[in-house]
């Protein structure tokens, strides 16, 4: 496996100015994977679902040639469960419900083969279960991207700056920034948490784009101005997935591929709004991708003469 993805698998509840559903399938895992499955191939999930949860699923994820031998499936149980309700913004959203359910009692075991993977996603999930799956590594993967949320700050902080330090990139949002280095500036912010480990933080501020830290230097990928946005869930995730899937097809992990990558994750996470749940990143074409991409360079492309 080049490519290890751990995170939930789950079923999501949302509620969007535009709409509202009672059970999609979602999850941290379910979104780096499919989106990450359009750049790379040997992709492995690492999670854990109920027998709640639809074969249906577990099919797509084949079809898109995810691998699902490190996904338990527990008799009995019930998947992850969360639910959330977006603001008249969408930038922002309350949590209403997080079930753990099977994610209570999880302890990953990694299939041989995903062992010696280079790539080790560890997508949002209790710290814990990222550093368990680092620990079970061969030997340390070329490169780790790590996502996490606020919630895990509030219940697991011990853990939680223990798998940041054994992090290369932290993927996280603006105020997940802010309440993790208790600075107010994104840029002060950015500072405090690169002292505790991570080489490169991409702070996302969903509809206005996302930053990428590195030592002193900042770059910034917009996001794609979107007539309609019915359901934001998942674009962290989905724009973890292109990032990741486009530094596992390149092999270049320098800065300026990162670079790169936050505008593929950005085309990726515009593709996974435009539908409630993951069911954008089912289906999509190559020309698409590629339509989204030249939008993106037109986006940002300019000639400017400077006078002085
Ligand atoms: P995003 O919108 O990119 O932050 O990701 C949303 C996904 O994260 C949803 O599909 C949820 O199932 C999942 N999720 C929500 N809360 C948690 C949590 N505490 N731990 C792990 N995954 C979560």
């Amino acid at each position: 496996m080049k490519t290890v993805v751990v995170g939930t698998v789950a079923f999501d509840a949302i509620e969007t100015p535009f709409g509202k559903t009672d059970r999609v399938v979602g999850g941290s895992a379910t979104y780096i994977s499919l989106a990450a499955s359009y750049f790379s191939k040997e992709i492995g999930i690492v999670s854990v679902v109920g027998d709640d949860f639809p074969q249906e699923m577990i099919a797509i994820f084949h079809l898109r040639g995810i691998d699902t031998a490190g996904m338990e499936v527990k008799a009995g149980q019930k998947s992850f469960f969360w639910s959330g309700k977006y603001h008249m913004d969408m930038n922002s959203r309350d949590t209403l419900v997080t079930d753990l359910n099977v994610l209570a009692d999880f302890n990953p075991v990694l299939p041989a083969n995903y062992r010696k993977a280079e790539y080790l996603m560890l997508g949002n999930i209790d710290p814990n279960l990222q550093i368990q799956v680092i620990e079970q590594m061969n030997k340390r993967p070329k490169l780790i991207v790590m996502d996490t949320m606020n919630f895990w700050m509030d219940v697991a902080r011990k853990p939680l700056d223990r798998a940041i330090s054994m992090a290369d990139v932290l993927t996280i949002n603006d105020e997940e920034a802010r309440q993790l280095s208790g600075e107010y500036s994104v840029v002060k912010a950015a500072k405090a948490i690169l002292k505790r480990g991570p080489k490169y933080l991409i702070i996302k501020k969903g509809e206005h784009g996302a930053l990428i830290f590195h030592g002193d230097f900042v770059f910034f990928a917009p996001a794609l101005p979107l007539e309609e946005v019915f359901d934001p869930t998942g674009a962290g995730d989905s724009f973890a997935g292109g990032f990741l899937g486009h530094l596992a097809r390149s092999g270049d992990i320098s800065f300026s591929s990162m670079k790169r990558g936050i505008i593929f994750g950005s085309g990726m996470a515009s593709f996974c709004v435009e539908k409630f749940g993951p069911e954008r990143l089912f289906d999509l074409t190559q020309a698409q991708i590629d339509d989204r991409m030249h939008s993106f360079i037109d986006l940002v492309q300019v000639d400017i003469e400077l006078v002085g």
